[in-house]
Parts: structure tokens; sequence; C-alpha cells
């Protein structure tokens, strides 16, 4: 496997002040690859700026023009110079309405874009507790794969982001986070998806918890909410992801 892919998330926050003193305090590191998914407004702000880390989007319209107000197409995204675009975070599925197709319809259009869609997938903490796990994980990832199709896999990251690590403080322990990655692993080997496929681990990773977390083997990186928006936190991270890295 490659080097470990680390990005953050900024969710709703920044201003162009504070963007510019994050983004001047997040220098591209060897030995990682890393990426900052930003709020649309900011994204021709962080372009500018970004030497040598990649840009993201935190969501994405599934068409590519017409009459739907407010939307932002993966098109446009690769116009302001994007990579990266998260699709089904926990946030856009439960505070947005986004269910599991139109994930895959997000998806969808992001590849058709040529830029990479970042696939959140997660159980609640009552789906865990229920033991349905890879249940829930399966179904979110069939409904993927039904829209992008087996080689469409090959040009998608997937996040394993666990609802109730995501802001909590509480992350999954590196031991819970392993043996997900694993089954998501082998729910792609059982379909016929290519190998190589990163698969992000994202929930309360800190700078203190992210060496752990990246030792294991399938945890091919994260994707980091809160600890990005603090320099010397996100920087860890990174730090943690080279020592942790295959070269
Ligand atoms: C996220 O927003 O994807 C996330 C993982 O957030 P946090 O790191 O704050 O838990």
């Amino acid at each position: 496997m490659a080097q470990k892919l680390v990005v953050g998330n900024w969710k709703l926050n920044g201003s162009l002040a504070a963007n510019e003193a994050l983004i001047g305090a997040c220098g591209a590191l060897a030995g990682v690859e890393m990426a900052v998914c930003v709020p649309f407004p900011y994204l021709a702000q962080a372009a500018s700026l970004l030497a040598g880390v990649a840009l993201g989007a935190q969501t994405v319209s599934e068409f590519q023009s017409g009459a739907y107000t407010g939307e932002v197409s993966a098109e446009m995204l690769a116009e302001m110079g994007c990579r990266y675009v998260i699709v089904g975070h926990s946030e856009r599925r439960a505070l947005f309405g986004e269910d599991d197709a139109a994930v895959g319809r997000k998806a969808q259009s992001v590849l058709r874009a040529e830029l990479v869609p970042i696939v959140c997938v997660g159980e609640s903490l009552a789906e865990r507790e229920a033991g349905r796990v890879m249940e829930v994980v399966g179904r979110q990832l069939d409904a993927v794969l039904a829209s992008v199709g087996v080689q469409g896999l090959s040009g998608v990251v997937i996040a394993y982001e666990p609802v109730w690590a995501i802001g909590t403080g509480r992350a999954a322990g590196a031991d819970e986070a392993q043996e997900v990655h694993a089954a998501i692993r082998r729910w792609l080997a059982d379909h016929g998806a290519p190998k190589g496929i990163r698969i992000l681990y994202g929930g309360s990773v800190k700078a203190d918890n992210a060496a752990t977390l990246f030792a294991m083997p399938d945890v091919d990186g994260g994707l980091i909410g809160g600890a990005s928006l603090v320099a010397q936190d996100f920087m860890a991270i990174c730090r943690a992801a080279i020592a942790n890295g295959d070269d």
C-alpha cells in the first residue's frame, strides 16, 4: 500500500483570516498525502494558498447542471481545483436526509468529473450494540456499488466513520477499527473490487491516538474533523501517518 492519506474535514468552520493562518501552518510533509475539505466559498482561497496539500469539498450535487437552486456540481468542484469530495458523511445522512441511494449517485457524479469520492460509511451506537455493524456498512457499500459499478470502486476512497465516534471524543479502539476495516476489505474482495482501495478511519482521531490507529494493517489513513482545525494537532496526526506508513 502507498503512503497514508490524511484528510481534514473543516465542516462549517472558517473565515478568510482563519483559513489563511491555518493553511499557512499546515505545510505539506514528505511521506504522507494530505488534503483538506473546505466549505464551498473558500475553495478559491484554499486553492490559491495550498501547496502540496490536495483540495477537497465536503459534499456535492448528484446533478451536473440545471434547475437545482443551491446545488454545486462535481464539474464545478473540479474546475475549482478539487481532487477529493466527501460523500455520505453521517452529518449529511442524519441532518440533510441523504439516503444510501443518493450517496451512491453522488459518488458516481464525483467519478464522472474525474475526482475522488471519499465515501463515508459507519454504524450508529444502537446498530453496533445490536451486532449489526457489517450489515449496515455492507448496505451502505452495496448502494455505492450499485451506482458506480465494480470499475468505479477502484476510484473511490472509503472512510469508516462510526457515527458514535464523530465529534464525541470517543474514538474507536484500534482493534475495533481494524476489525471493521478488515471486514470492509473482505467485502471489497468478495465483490470483485481491485486491490489497493484506501480505507480511512474517521471519528475523534487526535494527536494522541492517531499512531495507534494508523499502525493497524488495514487503516490507510484518517478523515479528521475537529483536530484538522488546529494546525499543530493536524500536523501531529500527519506525522503519525508518516511514522506508520509503508514507505
Ligand atoms: C468527521 O467529521 O468526519 C470527523 C471524523 O470528525 P471528528 O474528527 O471531529 O470526530
